[in-house]
């Protein structure tokens, strides 16, 4: 007789399947490994097997030159993984085909999450609510103070600053994959058509995105850019390691954004000397992570991969069972 859910185990390099031995986003090469979604702490190459969703194996491709042992699992397909286990691949809303897995054995049915959001994204499937036994839920912002302000604010917060300040350009700090194609695809939706320009290390993973039917409007490298003069008035978007080095000289008067949700703490925007802070954020904010645990409504809820303390008194508080789980090796690469 076995426990029940004990096919399912936690480890600190990630979540385990013993009758299939597999992993789910494992932070080191396995030999079979289960993707939620391209962001590197999830997805680390070098696996005999991948299996994730078209978009994830096609950032995944792009980031590491191989296509080695991919297997395509399509939201809502249900895939036999052996030893009586199967995955379904639910769409998470967090970046370009981030996904949510459904583990099913023996009648029980775990989800892990992966990283996600609940807030409308263009660029994004929204996550699906689905039931389940056990909801393993990531909370990255997993404290009552981080709530993230509707994006239409703060994408007007951006137009505004731009509109004051007609000599300068605006320098937008956005992670690579998810969040500076979420922000192009916002500003359009706002109705800003004009160009935008790229720091050429975004280039390739907004082309992806365009190749997935999100539509960018006019993106163009700043390398490209005919003068500085060409550039005043225009957003321009680049990962934050490049706000303060010296690839930003190139730019008229640039003033310098950063798109996170950790941008609720002012301390941290000055910190990296961010004049426009904008709460922009692909992860969900503390009453997403409630509501999404109220409405899933599992008999168990593990909780990992950020500030577990507070969501786990939270469960306890509204007589739901809960445990944290320590695994190690998630960074937010994706804030
Ligand atoms: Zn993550
Ligand atoms: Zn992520």
């Amino acid at each position: 007789m076995t426990l029940p859910f004990s096919w399912i185990r936690p480890e600190p390099q990630g979540i385990y399947i013993a009758p299939a031995d597999i992993w789910v986003d494992p932070s080191r090469a396995v030999p079979r490994a289960l993707v939620t979604h391209g962001h590197a702490d999830h997805a680390r190459g070098g696996h005999g097997i991948t299996i994730a969703t078209p978009a994830t194996l096609a950032i995944m491709e792009l980031r590491y030159q191989t296509r080695a042992g991919a297997v395509t699992a399509a939201y809502g397909e249900t895939i036999s993984l052996g030893g009586g286990v199967t995955a379904t691949f639910l769409p998470a809303g967090h970046v370009l085909g981030s996904a949510q897995i459904l583990l099913e054995h023996a009648g029980e049915r775990v989800i892990i999450t992966g990283d996600y959001k609940r807030a409308p994204d263009p660029t994004a499937t929204p996550f699906a609510v689905t039931p389940c036994d056990i909801l393993i839920t990531e909370a990255t912002f997993g404290l009552p103070v981080f709530t993230h302000p509707p994006i239409a604010e703060e994408i007007g917060k951006l137009l505004a600053a731009r509109e004051a300040n007609p000599d300068s350009c605006i320098l937008v700090g956005a992670y690579a994959l998810g969040k500076a194609q979420r922000v192009i695809a916002e500003l359009r939706a706002a109705g800003h058509s004009d160009t935008i320009w790229l720091h050429g290390a975004m280039e390739a993973m907004c082309r992806l995105y365009e190749d997935h039917g999100v539509a960018l409007g006019d993106l163009r490298l700043v390398s490209d850019a005919p003068s500085k003069e060409a550039m005043r008035g225009a957003i321009v978007m680049a990962p934050p390691s490049a706000l303060g080095d010296s690839w930003s000289r190139r730019l008229p008067d640039p003033i310098t954004a950063m798109a996170s949700g950790w941008m609720r703490v002012r301390a941290r925007a000055r910190q990296r000397g961010v004049e426009l802070p904008l709460i922009i954020s692909d992860h969900a904010d503390w009453n997403e992570l409630t509501r999404t645990i109220t409405e899933v409504n599992p008999q168990e809820t593990w909780i990992t991969h950020g500030r577990e303390e507070a969501l786990l008194r939270w469960c306890e508080l509204n007589q739901r069972r809960a445990r944290a789980l320590a695994l190690v090796g998630y960074e937010d690469e994706d804030d």
